[in-house]
């Protein structure tokens, strides 16, 4: 079967304008009074405002074993994230066991595809690269997870693994970086668009090299909030531990400290908190028998 990217781009973005009007039943009622009128102009008011917001995106890459405690925190907050896992890890120590990663999904977060094994996939032969990423989706949707996203292990691709990842069904393959530093890349755009303007590299914050505490993490998102507009923050995290060494690691401390933020900047209606797979929507494909 031949597959085209067209075919892999299910857009069904519900217009905010529409469930705005929907939460209104009494909107246009005969008698209604002009307080009742008011209300309902503030609350589309609200509703616009609320429309352009930025939506940040908490992704978690390599399916670590303390992954089971941040989906925990961020559910406590009622907050879902997106866990990308690579299947050939679930189980072996220092990760996920399949029950672990089961109760992760049951909080309703989302479960991604990150390769069998984590290789650099840009250096591999494309029918190695194809087993990776394919292979791996399917022993994923075979446990039961509805596996819709992907992230590329070190963020390495080339022109022929976009192709691969979109062929073997996933609605989005997400990097690791491509949004605003303010050091090294100040002149990228500080949000991704809605939907992302290249679904096979969704482009994300990084924070490789900053201190990774709470308040530089905060910044990255009250940035998108001065520029406005509804564009997606995209955070990218590893380990959830105390190590200063791992310079992917992000102490559990900070990590609290900006999810409660995080939180409230929600509940306060000045940011909106989604699983990526839930921008661009769409149903979850089979892995195509070919591939
Ligand atoms: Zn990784």
């Amino acid at each position: 079967m031949r597959l085209t990217v067209k075919r892999l781009v299910p857009l069904c973005l519900v217009a905010a304008a529409s469930v705005a009007g929907l939460q209104n039943p009494a909107a246009g009622t005969a008698g209604e009074s002009v307080s009742a009128h008011a209300a309902s102009a503030q609350t589309a008011q609200r509703e616009a405002r609320a429309a352009r917001v930025p939506t940040v995106i908490l992704t978690f890459d390599d399916g670590t074993a303390d992954h089971l405690a941040a989906a925990r925190t961020l559910r406590k907050r009622g907050l879902k994230g997106t866990f990308y896992v690579n299947s050939g890890r679930l189980g072996t120590s220092g990760h996920l066991s399949v029950a672990a990663l089961r109760a992760i999904a049951r909080e309703g977060h989302e479960i991604g595809g990150h390769t069998l094994t984590h290789p650099y996939l840009s250096e591999e032969f494309e029918a190695v690269q194809q087993r990776e990423i394919c292979d791996d989706r399917r022993a994923l949707l075979k446990l039961g997870f509805a596996v819709r996203s992907f992230a590329y292990p070190f963020g390495d691709y080339s022109d022929a693994t976009k192709l691969l990842a979109m062929r073997c069904g996933y609605t989005t393959a997400r990097g690791i970086n491509g949004l605003h530093r303010p050091d090294s890349c100040r002149s990228c755009p500080v949000t991704e668009k809605i939907p992302p303007a290249d679904l096979a590299d969704v482009r994300a914050t990084s924070q490789t090299g900053l201190p990774r505490t709470a308040r530089t993490l905060r910044e990255f998102v009250t940035r998108a909030q001065r520029q406005g507009g509804r564009g997606l923050v995209v955070f990218v995290f590893h380990e959830i531990k105390d190590n200063p060494r791992d310079r992917y690691a992000t102490s559990p401390k900070e990590f609290n400290a900006f999810i409660d933020w995080v939180a409230k900047e929600r509940k306060a209606k000045k940011i909106d908190v989604k699983r990526l797979g839930d921008i661009v929507g769409g149903r979850v494909w089979p892995v195509p028998e070919d591939m």
